[in-house]
């Protein structure tokens, strides 16, 4: 049994645009201690309401580019016509000090991060039609018209990558959606190898002999 360098695990939950992605995991994060979102950098304008930090770090496609040349993104992608950016730093820091990080990213993004992380639990949130899906985004009332359209028109792209996900959550009702999503949780926090990283003194003292990984 090999740990991990990082004590904390990472979730990926990915779904197309109007599933009920955010609305899912900021109920788990109100409710779960020790699980963070990463704040992605987007060039998207905010929506109103958004506020610069809280839901993303709002700036610049010059600024954007010159940081993923950097190579200052975990991961990155261009999504419906924007650029979405994972901060490398912030994730890595706080997985070492054990904290669990969320990413809530598009496919693309999540295949990058499988490769850096294949540990990572990827949750992909499904709609329970189309109809649903078209309902939420005009209801939510963040998006112009043809933004609701783009951003139809795309669900499907998303939706054909749902199989390379570990787990799918059906967001009908929206508490058993959430009850789910906290099992999977509470299930990949009892992976033997995170609660070795977490309890590496009581493992030895109970004499359980875990590799460390090579870093
Ligand atoms: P939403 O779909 O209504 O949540 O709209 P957003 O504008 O918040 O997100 C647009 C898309 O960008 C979604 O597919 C997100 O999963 C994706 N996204 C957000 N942040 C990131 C990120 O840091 N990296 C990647 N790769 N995708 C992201
Ligand atoms: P995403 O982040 O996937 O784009 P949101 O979390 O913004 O989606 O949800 C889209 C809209 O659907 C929001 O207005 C939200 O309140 C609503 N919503 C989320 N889950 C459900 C559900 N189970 N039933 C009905 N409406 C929902
Ligand atoms: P929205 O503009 O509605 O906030 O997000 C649209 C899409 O971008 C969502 O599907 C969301 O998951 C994705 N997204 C948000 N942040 C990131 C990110 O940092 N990286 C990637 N790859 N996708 C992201």
């Amino acid at each position: 049994m090999l740990t991990s360098a990082f004590s904390g695990s990472l979730f990926v939950v990915a779904a197309p645009s109007g599933a009920g992605k955010s609305t899912l995991v900021n109920a788990l994060l109100a409710q779960e201690p020790g699980i963070k979102l990463s704040i992605s950098t987007t060039t998207r304008p905010p929506r109103p309401g958004e506020q610069d930090g809280r839901e993303y770090h709002f700036t610049t496609a010059e600024d954007f580019v010159a940081r993923a040349d950097r190579g200052e993104f975990l991961e990155w992608a261009e999504v419906h016509g924007n650029y979405y950016g994972t901060s490398r730093l912030t994730v890595e820091q706080e997985m070492k000090t054990g904290t669990d990080i969320l990413l809530e990213i598009d496919w693309q993004g999540a295949r990058q991060v499988r490769k850096q992380f294949p540990d990572a639990a990827g949750i992909f949130i499904l709609p329970p039609s189309i109809a649903a899906l078209e309902e939420r985004l005009h209801k939510r009332g963040t998006d112009e018209p043809h933004i609701i359209t783009r951003r139809l028109l795309a669900a499907g792209g998303e939706i054909a990558h749902a199989p390379e996900f570990e787990y799918a959550i059906i967001n009908e009702e929206f508490n058993v959606a959430l009850s789910e999503l906290q099992a999977i949780v509470k299930a990949t926090r009892s992976r033997f190898a995170q609660q070795a990283a977490r309890n590496a003194s009581l493992f030895a003292q109970l004499g359980i002999h875990v590799q460390q990984p090579q870093s």
